[in-house]
């Protein structure tokens, strides 16, 4: 047994075969020829294509029979046709074609010839090869994005993207260990709504692919090969952790009061409409923060009105009167869709994200107003906008949304009223408190960004995962004073970052006046709970 100690991200235990993904080398930059690294790269799409085949034999053979799982092992032993390979590599060798191309003419080629025999069976092969080599090229696109899993496994990878996060099938990963990513990523926010236990930290070597494993996502611990007395006490704690969370869950249903009487609102997070259900069954008290970018990121187009709309309606249905706080698309830093081309210049997270990314796109802005606005006339919503530094950002997203509700009027469209609120995220927001409090009905605290923006820790770099604390006394201060700014015009304060689920602060952020905590709805119960203790 070997024990290797990371960073804990959400905890959980899981125990399980390891899955070590490999990533393709990157691609040589535009107009420039790098046969080694093209062949590099043709190999690893070559790898991939026949783990894939191979995951969609056993598919096929399990749900539909022997003679259509034989397809794909078709497919494979054209891959694995010496010639056809030779020819693929031949004209990437010597930097005549990329790889793409390479593996494209090798697969018409064969298939051409094919196409002049005789016999009806070899003759419909062809069409077999291509398709085979399409699969290649597939891979190198990119266009497979979708990392497939083998089954049931503990997932390794270097860092993993918010997108490829999203498109995984929640019941074959067990548990997630990342190499280089920040636990303060977005990675890690989507990681604890979908429940996953996940470490941070520790490199993943190759050989470790298909070895068996313990993870503690409270320690940080990744055991290999763990023996029989750690495997016991990993499953022991696993049961205590059911245990002690039904038991929340059940108290959960109820509002969290302090032994003084101060009542504190516990609101989820939530990514996916889908997922508002699951926050009501853990006891939330609404959503505090419905982060739509997430809706995009596993979308090849920006979703148009009515589909947002339908997804904010489902959401608002399943909260049964309780508030959902919709937050307009905070795309830009790592939230990258992929229809939206990436953005010049050093430093994304200091660049066109949040509302001045939608304020600069109207076509993506006035879309996603209007949906909330159709949504709102289902149940009590609010709406608020992300990264704001300027009142006068918010005066023009709010005359936008007023033009929004003239238009609907006019078609005859029913639309509610949200209540609208900003993100006091950046530290210019902070500081404006007082002014900005003027303009809304709410502030909520996105203590992940304000924390990086303030201390200038970039969230996403793993060698300042010291120095980004949203415990820092900066922040603290700035949590401060935006609450009482609030207060004193008369508006609730939430906390939908990172903070609102660190039970040590609970009572920090009582004192300072904060009346609302969102949290991933598998925290609602623990944080309800941390509130009771509290005199
Ligand atoms: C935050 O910054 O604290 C926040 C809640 O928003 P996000 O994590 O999506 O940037
Ligand atoms: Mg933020």
């Amino acid at each position: 047994m070997e024990k290797w100690s990371g960073i804990p991200v959400c905890p959980g235990v899981a125990l399980g075969k390891l899955y070590v993904m490999r990533r393709p080398p990157e691609p040589p930059a535009a107009g420039e020829r790098d046969p080694d690294r093209e062949l590099k790269r043709l190999a690893w799409a070559r790898a991939r294509a026949e783990e894939q085949l191979e995951e969609q034999y056993r598919l096929a053979l399990s749900r539909l029979g022997q003679d259509e799982a034989d397809i794909f092992r078709l497919h494979r032993m054209m891959l694995e046709d010496p010639d056809f390979w030779a020819a693929a590599c031949e004209p990437v060798e010597t930097g005549a074609t990329s790889a793409r191309a390479g593996v494209l003419a090798a697969g018409e080629r064969f298939a051409d010839q094919l196409r002049t025999l005789e016999d009806p069976y070899l003759r419909a092969r062809a069409e077999d090869v291509e398709e085979a080599a399409r699969l290649v090229a597939a891979q190198l696109d990119g266009t497979q994005t979708a990392i497939r899993l083998p089954g049931p496994v503990i997932l390794a990878a270097d860092s993993l993207d918010p997108g490829e996060l999203l498109n995984l099938e929640r019941d074959k990963v067990l548990g997630l260990v990342l190499g280089r990513a920040a636990p303060s990523g977005h990675w890690a926010v989507l990681a604890r709504a979908m429940g996953l236990p996940a470490v941070t930290g520790v490199a993943a070597e190759p050989e470790w692919d298909g070895r068996s494993a313990g993870l503690d996502g409270e320690t940080g611990a990744l055991y290999l090969e763990p023996d029989e007395g750690i495997s016991r006490a990993l499953s022991r704690k696993e049961n205590a952790m059911t245990l002690r969370g039904k038991e929340q869950a059940e108290a959960a249903q109820r509002p969290a009061v302090t032994r003084s009487g101060r009542k504190m609102k516990v609101c989820a997070n939530i990514g996916r409409p889908e997922e508002a259900a699951q926050a009501l069954a853990q006891g939330a008290d609404g959503v505090g923060l419905f982060r739509t970018e997430f809706l995009c990121l596993g979308w090849t187009e920006c979703p148009g009105e009515e589909e947002q709309f339908q997804a904010y309606r489902q959401a608002v249905e399943a909260m049964q009167g309780r508030t959902v706080t919709i937050r307009t698309l905070d795309l830009g830093g790592d939230k990258q869709a992929p229809w939206l081309p990436p953005e010049e210049g050093e430093n994304p997270a200091l660049g066109l994200r949040g509302i001045r990314l939608t304020l600069a796109r109207p076509e993506l802005f006035v879309p996603q107003l209007r949906a909330v606005l159709r949504a709102a006339a289902f149940g009590p919503v609010a709406l608020m906008f992300p990264m704001v530094t300027s009142p006068e950002e918010v005066r023009r997203a709010r005359a936008l949304l007023e033009q929004c509700r003239t238009q609907l009027e006019a078609e005859g469209v029913s639309a509610g009223t949200p209540e609208v609120g900003v993100m006091i995220e950046t530290p210019a927001a902070a500081l404006m408190a007082h002014e900005l409090a003027r303009m809304v009905d709410f502030f909520s605290l996105g203590t992940n960004d304000l924390t990086q923006y303030t201390l200038a820790a970039d969230r996403q770099n793993p060698a300042l995962a010291g120095l980004w604390d949203q415990r820092h006394p900066a922040v603290l201060d700035l949590i401060r004073r935006t609450a009482r700014a609030a207060r004193e015009a008369g508006i609730r304060t939430a906390v939908c970052g990172q903070l609102a689920a660190d039970r040590e602060m609970t009572a920090f952020l009582l004192e300072a006046g904060v009346d609302e905590l969102s949290v991933p709805p598998a925290d609602v119960a623990a944080v309800k709970a941390a509130v009771r203790a509290l005199d």
